[in-house]
Parts: structure tokens; C-alpha cells; sequence
């Protein structure tokens, strides 16, 4: 086998299952990517809105330095990210490392000793356990007597809203729901589960905090976490909301009290949101958003597209290609490290970046088991772009997402399941 075609065709030739997959997952998928492309129109011109509504120009798109004392194009782009989400404030910034980081301050920022944290939607996300200290780890929720608990999912991977509720006490602060399944095999939550969950918790006590990781889940749907009632959201801008031009940077938003909090922690008590210099971070994170509803939808139809040629190649697959979407991810169950390995070795080649490499599975800061990633991307780590990744944990279930346009998702997907099917 050749490693670089000279056509297209001459990769869907190297082998007749994949190619009439290929074909099928085509046509049935067509219907659903409209579907798509109808959210993404409505997302755009939401976006556009909040930029009209805050006069966009030129003089937002540079940055400061130094301290970032009366940094325009920062503090308008947390009023844009408010507009977006349909809520009072929000704090969009270089200085969040990462979506982790995002959610350690909106956490930390708002919770105190002796309080109570309880996830609606059981084990989180790898990062998060040590945020929340399962391990008591230095700096964590449980280093400072923070308590955790968590509800678990029913068996159809629903909020079972009944227990829940038995969860709750007058400690219970902050109730933490996270949207996106991670590297879990469960479907993803979606805004209107989220919003019959939370105004559950809002009828025991409106007080609690509803706070909801959403990770993955921006411009999927046609709302917004903070549409359906959630008090406070983060997310990752080398996610959905940064539409792969962001260079860095994670977002808060939500309540204006709450989207403070969660600043003094991001900065120190006393300088809250008021100072952290955007040097050259407004450009690309207004640009990014402004394409992100697009990005977003370009990676669902992937998403949607790729779900279909792994059912047809035989692999289980989380969501169905027919099912709803609230979030950008798709598990296929590949079954063995082996094949994990396989299928990543094949999506690295379709990269744009780092072709050559074979990814390996290695130990990464806050994460559990030994992960695979697959990901030549632009921008370091960045899972808007073409990428997937999963622990080297049975059943062996691969995370795949991203892509910047439809048409190398789709490249990438065939030439995963190439090197799967030419094994
Ligand atoms: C990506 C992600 C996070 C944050 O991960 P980072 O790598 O720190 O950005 C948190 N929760 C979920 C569900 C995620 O998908």
C-alpha cells in the first residue's frame, strides 16, 4: 500500500468494504447534515447579533500588555460571549489555560468550607477528579473541606432526577452537571434534560448553584445551557466557542456575582476581572468566534458522517448517526488497544500537521490511565480540530472530534478505517 495517494478514489480503492460504506454513509447521512446546517444558520446569526450589538471594530480586535488596565477589546468580548449565551456576564480570557482550568475556577471561585458539591451526572471528567480531589490532592475541593458527591446516571444514561434531589441539603452549594460524555460510554446530556433537571434542583432550593461543564457543547443545539436555566457554564476556547482560530484561553459565564467569584480566583482577591493583558489574544478569539457556529457544524456532520461508516463497518457506536446531538464527540467501541492504536496511527496520517507520527499511548498531567491522541493540529492539543483520543482502559472505546471542514473529517475517518480494515 501506498502512504500517499495521488486521488481521492485511490484511497477509497485500497479496499471494497470501506468503499461502499463509504457510498451508503453518504446518502443516509445527508438528511441529518441538514439538519445541521439549519442550527448552524441560526448560531451565526446569533453571533452576528451580539457583535452588532456591541459595535464591533477594528480597536477591539488589539490587545494590551502589561497589567491590561482598560483593555476594550478583552471586556467587550466577555459582553459578546454574555450576549451569546443569553446571560449577565462573562469572563473570556488567554489566562485560563485550558477547560479544566475553566471549571477549577468557577468551582473553587464559588465554593467554601463546609459546603457541598453534588454531580447530576456521575463520575466526571477525568481532569476534574483531581479538581475535586478523589486523592485529597493539594489545592483541590477536598483540600479545602469541600464535599463531593455525586449521582449517578440511570442505566439509560438519563439524570435520574429523583435521586438527585435525595442528594440534596442545606450544604448543597453547587449542583455540577456536565453536558458532554467525555470519555465515558453514555449519551450526552441534552438542553432539555438539562433544563427539567435544574429546575428540579431550582424547586428544592433556587439558591443552589446549577453549574454545567460545557465542554464540546457550544453552537451544537439551537440553545444554550444558560437558555435553560443553568446559573453558570465554562468551556475551552481550543473547543467549540474559539472555532479553531483561538490560540488559547477558556471561558466563564453565567450570573454576574458568580462570574466575579470565579475571577478572584482566576487573578487574586482585590483584582477580580480587572487586570490580565490580552497581548494578541482578542484577534483570533473574535475571529474564532465569530466562524465557530460554522466550525461546530462542520465537525457534527463528521461526527454524524463517521458514526455511520463505523455502524457499517461493524463497530458499536455512541450516538447513532440517526440520534440527536448536543455535544461534538462520537465514541465507536473498537474493542482492543490494538485497534485504538490502529485507528489513530490512520486519522494521524490525514493531519495536516505531524503526518509522519504514530501516536503512542502515554501517561498525561491529570488523567488516570494511559491515553491515545491522535491530532496533528495548528494549534497545540486543540480538539476542534480533526483529533481523537481515549484512555487505554477496556471495553477500548475511541473519542473522536473535531475537524475543521467536513471534507478532511471525512478523509480522516477513511483512512482510520483503512488502516483498521488493511491490518
Ligand atoms: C475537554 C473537556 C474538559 C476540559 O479539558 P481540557 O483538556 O482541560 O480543556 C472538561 N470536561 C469535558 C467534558 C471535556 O470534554
Amino acid at each position: 500500500m501506498k502512504d500517499i495517494c495521488n486521488s481521492f478514489s485511490e484511497i477509497l480503492s485500497q479496499s471494497a468494504t470501506v468503499q461502499s460504506a463509504y457510498e451508503l454513509s453518504e446518502a443516509d447521512c445527508l438528511k441529518y447534515c441538514q439538519g445541521i446546517s439549519a442550527v448552524v444558520e441560526h448560531n451565526q446569526y446569533k453571533v452576528l447579533r451580539a457583535f452588532w450589538k456591541n459595535n464591533i471594530s477594528e480597536v477591539h480586535l488589539s490587545g494590551s500588555n502589561g497589567y491590561g488596565y482598560n483593555d476594550l477589546g478583552r471586556d467587550t468580548l466577555g459582553k459578546v460571549y454574555a450576549d451569546i449565551f443569553n446571560c449577565e456576564a462573562a469572563l473570556v480570557r488567554l489566562q485560563i489555560v485550558s477547560g479544566t482550568h475553566a471549571i477549577a475556577v468557577a468551582m473553587l471561585g464559588n465554593l467554601s468550607p463546609g459546603e457541598e458539591i453534588v454531580s447530576a451526572t456521575g463520575k466526571p471528567y477525568d481532569t476534574l477528579t483531581k479538581v475535586i480531589g478523589f486523592h485529597n490532592e493539594y489545592g483541590s475541593l477536598a483540600h479545602y473541606g469541600i464535599n463531593y458527591r455525586e449521582s449517578s446516571l440511570t442505566q439509560q444514561g438519563k439524570i435520574d432526577i429523583d435521586h438527585l434531589l435525595t442528594m440534596l441539603n442545606k450544604k448543597t452549594k453547587m449542583v455540577f452537571f456536565q453536558r458532554s460524555k467525555g470519555y465515558s460510554w453514555r449519551n450526552s446530556i441534552s438542553l432539555e434534560e438539562l433544563r427539567r433537571a435544574i429546575s428540579s434542583v431550582k424547586s428544592f432550593n433556587e439558591k443552589i448553584i446549577c453549574f454545567v461543564d460545557n465542554c464540546y457543547g457550544e453552537f451544537v443545539e439551537y440553545s444554550e445551557p444558560t437558555d435553560v436555566g443553568a446559573d453558570l457554564i465554562a468551556g475551552s476556547l481550543i473547543k467549540n466557542p474559539g472555532g479553531g482560530l483561538s490560540l488559547t484561553g477558556g471561558y466563564v459565564a453565567g450570573k454576574e456575582e458568580l462570574v466575579a467569584k470565579s475571577a478572584v480566583r482566576l487573578s487574586a482577591p482585590g483584582i477580580g476581572t480587572g487586570l490580565g493583558a490580552s497581548l494578541n489574544f482578542n484577534h483570533s478569539a473574535y475571529q474564532g468566534l465569530f466562524i465557530a457556529p460554522m466550525i461546530v457544524g462542520e465537525a457534527l456532520k463528521g461526527a454524524v458522517w463517521g458514526s455511520r461508516l463505523f455502524e457499517l463497518l461493524g463497530y458499536e457506536v455512541l450516538p447513532h448517526y440517526k440520534e440527536p446531538r448536543t455535544d461534538l464527540i462520537q465514541a465507536i467501541r473498537l474493542g482492543s488497544s490494538e485497534l485504538m492504536s490502529l485507528f489513530c496511527k490512520g486519522l494521524q496520517k490525514a493531519c495536516p500537521l505531524d503526518s509522519q507520527a504514530t501516536p503512542e499511548p502515554d501517561f498525561l498531567p491529570g488523567y488516570e490511565n494511559k491515553v491515545i491522541m491522535a491530532g496533528g493540529t495548528f494549534i497545540q492539543g486543540s480538539s476542534i480540530e480533526l483529533s481523537a483520543d481515549g484512555p487505554i482502559r477496556p471495553p477500548y472505546n475511541i473519542f473522536y472530534q473535531g475537524g475543521l471542514s467536513f471534507a478532511h473529517a471525512k478523509i480522516g475517518l477513511l483512512m482510520a478505517a483503512l488502516e483498521i480494515e488493511n491490518k
